[in-house]
């Protein structure tokens, strides 16, 4: 499915807009969805702190799995055309619920990371903040000797304040947001789009099929986000 042209004609004039992406804009990678039919992820749950408490180290050895996945996975061509959209736009943001660093691999230099990064660890303790470890057991903070886990945002954990706080303004700021690749179901990402529409914004949709948001967004693209991105960017231009 294409863009329509009468969208396209909005598209054109606006100067500030940003993106809402979720694991659909990173499927077309290879790295698995969390809903979709795939098992990689589902023997891995649950993603909670009381998991993690209950037994630290396999919940370290999932990431480690999960790592090791997404590192040999490279950006696709949705990634790259946001990237080069950061240069039509006057001011463009791509907020990700993902934690997979591939906005940033594809070039996009304002990226804001709702649910952390892979690549990042933190002491669950006092919060230190880690790079990249690879060891297999589970690492100890050198500042209080906490656990270390990665820096994600497990289920029922808040997101990080300025990441959120940063993705709201442009929520209530831009002309146009996209909605990429998400299933609309974890909050409070899936509200970012509805306080941008509260706002004016024009909202596009692109996702493999309909979501929870469909309903509420002034279009609605269904298809593979690495084919329509490229195509919605070609058009700008
Ligand atoms: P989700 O798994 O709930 O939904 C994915 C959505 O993408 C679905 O609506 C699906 O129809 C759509 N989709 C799948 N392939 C697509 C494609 N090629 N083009 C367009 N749309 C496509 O994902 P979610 O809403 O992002 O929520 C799951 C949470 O799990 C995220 O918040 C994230 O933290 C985590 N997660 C991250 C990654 C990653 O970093 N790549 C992967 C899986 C899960």
């Amino acid at each position: 499915m294409k863009i329509d042209d009468k969208v396209l004609e909005k598209l054109k004039n606006a100067k500030t807009a940003f993106a809402l992406t979720g694991a659909g804009s990173s499927e077309p990678s290879g790295i698995p969805t969390f809903r979709g039919d795939e098992g990689f992820w589902k023997d891995k749950t649950p993603f909670t702190i009381e998991a993690f408490n209950e037994n630290p180290q396999k919940v370290w050895e999932w990431h480690l799995e999960i790592k090791e996945l997404i590192s040999k996975k490279l950006p696709n061509p949705s990634h790259f055309a946001l990237a080069k959209m950061q240069s039509f736009f006057k001011i463009f943001a791509v907020v990700t619920q993902n934690i997979d660093n591939l906005h940033q691999k594809a070039g996009s230099n304002k990226v804001i990371e709702l649910h952390g990064n892979i690549y990042r660890n933190k002491c669950n303790n006092c919060g230190k903040i880690f790079g990249e470890i690879n060891s297999k057991k589970m690492p100890e903070c050198d500042k209080c000797g906490g656990f270390i886990r990665p820096d994600v945002v497990w289920f029922g954990e808040p997101l990080p304040y300025k990441a959120l706080i940063k993705a709201r303004a442009y929520a209530e700021s831009s002309e146009v947001c996209f909605v990429i690749g998400t299933s609309g179901v974890v909050q409070p990402a899936a509200s970012l789009p509805l306080i941008a529409k509260e706002n004016g914004a024009l909202v596009i949709e692109i996702n493999r099929e309909k979501t929870v948001l469909s309903d509420y967004l002034d279009c609605s693209i269904f298809g593979d986000a690495s084919t329509i991105l490229p195509d919605i960017y070609e058009r700008l231009l």
